[in-house]
């Protein structure tokens, strides 16, 4: 796949690359008004929603194609670079048409081949660049497959929004960034830029900054913030959005991290950790293997007695206990109630097994 860098998309590849706008285009008064703040804090991408694809009917669906022209005057006005995002054939021919320089792809179309694919014809022969938001599912395949698809439309200018995954169990965030995905993806195509949505993975403005830091923690390239005039009155997503203002005091207060260092001790020192970190990989290893072995002598015994598997306040029993041990670790109980859910999942797959030989 042919992945061009930031840099040919014809801006100044700041450390992160921030977009910001609003969640909706609502009228050209707030976006002049946004943009001029944005722009005033040397940010270079302006991004507003022209269609809307919500969840639920009878929200606001966005402003359609009127919006086109308001981004055209934003354009014009403070020379930023504008950005919106296209579900379907007709949403690319008219922001082509009314020179949108970058376009996106919401996390309810990446979930559709169809969609994704109609999409990417459009795009025959276009020169912009794209970027594919993370499906709304935590399903790499398919995340993978729309950049793919795109990508086969000839379009080099490509990269990726980390905008987390819904859960039926809401938790802290919105959307669960299940960080570990865009580390996958990265290891799958690592000439992709990868840009976070701490807005879409937050859900409210004061989980912004956490995020935003934690995707510079561990050196995304970029972050798409929404932002608004006046927050308290958007007419989508109102709670998530910041100012202007907000979103200068917020960038203000990230560290940014190198990717690499010249410090030779620090190198020498890291490859050392690193090497006590294998070992003790292996060690973990080797003891899941030891426990695994204990596992299947106990599913032996449960076959020679006709017994099942699953003894339910022996496992009731382990949790607690482990979440107990957690505390004294200083692990976070969910981490390590994850751990041990894995390991039964193996030793009820062990003990599947023997019962069924
Ligand atoms: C948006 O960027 O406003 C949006 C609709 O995001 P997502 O596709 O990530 O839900
Ligand atoms: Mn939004």
């Amino acid at each position: 796949m042919k992945i061009d860098s930031l840099q040919s998309w014809g801006i100044d590849p700041t450390r992160p690359l921030v977009i910001s706008g609003p969640c909706s285009a609502e009228s050209e008064e707030q976006m002049l008004e946004t943009a001029r703040g944005l722009k005033s804090l040397g940010i270079q991408i302006f991004r507003a929603g022209i269609w809307k694809p919500r969840t639920r009917p009878n929200m606001f669906e966005g402003v359609g194609s009127v919006g086109l022209k308001w981004l055209k005057k934003v354009k014009e006005e403070t020379g930023m670079l504008t950005a919106t995002e296209v579900a379907t054939a007709k949403h690319v021919y008219e922001a082509l048409k009314m020179g949108v320089d970058i376009l996106w792809i919401g996390a309810r179309t990446s979930a559709n081949p169809f969609a994704v694919q109609e999409v990417a014809d459009a795009l025959q022969g276009a020169d912009i660049p794209v970027i594919i938001k993370n499906p709304v599912n935590p399903d790499l395949e398919l995340w993978l497959g729309a950049i793919e698809r795109i990508a086969g439309a000839g379009i080099t200018k490509l990269a990726a929004i980390h905008r987390g995954f819904s859960a039926f169990d809401k938790g802290r965030y919105r959307n669960e960034p299940r960080w570990q995905v865009v580390v996958e993806l990265h290891r799958r195509l690592p000439a992709l830029p990868i840009i976070c949505d701490p807005s879409h993975i937050a859900g409210s403005s004061e989980f912004i900054y956490e995020i935003s830091q934690k995707a510079m923690n561990l050196g995304l390239d970029g972050l798409i913030i929404e932002s608004h005039n006046n927050p308290s009155v958007a007419l989508s997503d109102a709670k998530q959005q910041l100012t202007p203002t907000q979103v200068g005091e917020m960038l203000q207060k990230l560290v940014i991290r190198n990717v690499e260092s010249d410090n030779v001790e620090f190198k020498q020192s890291l490859e050392e950790l690193r090497q006590k970190i294998d070992v003790l990989d292996n060690d973990i290893l080797n003891l899941l293997q030891q426990r695994m072995s204990v596992v299947q002598e106990i599913g032996k015994n449960k076959k020679e007695n006709n017994i099942q598997i699953l003894q339910p306040g022996r496992w009731e029993q382990i949790i607690e206990k482990s979440k107990k041990e957690a505390k004294t670790r200083g692990f976070s109980e969910e981490f390590v109630e994850k751990v041990f859910k894995a390991i039964h999942q193996e030793s009820i797959n062990i003990q599947n097994q023997i019962l069924n030989s």
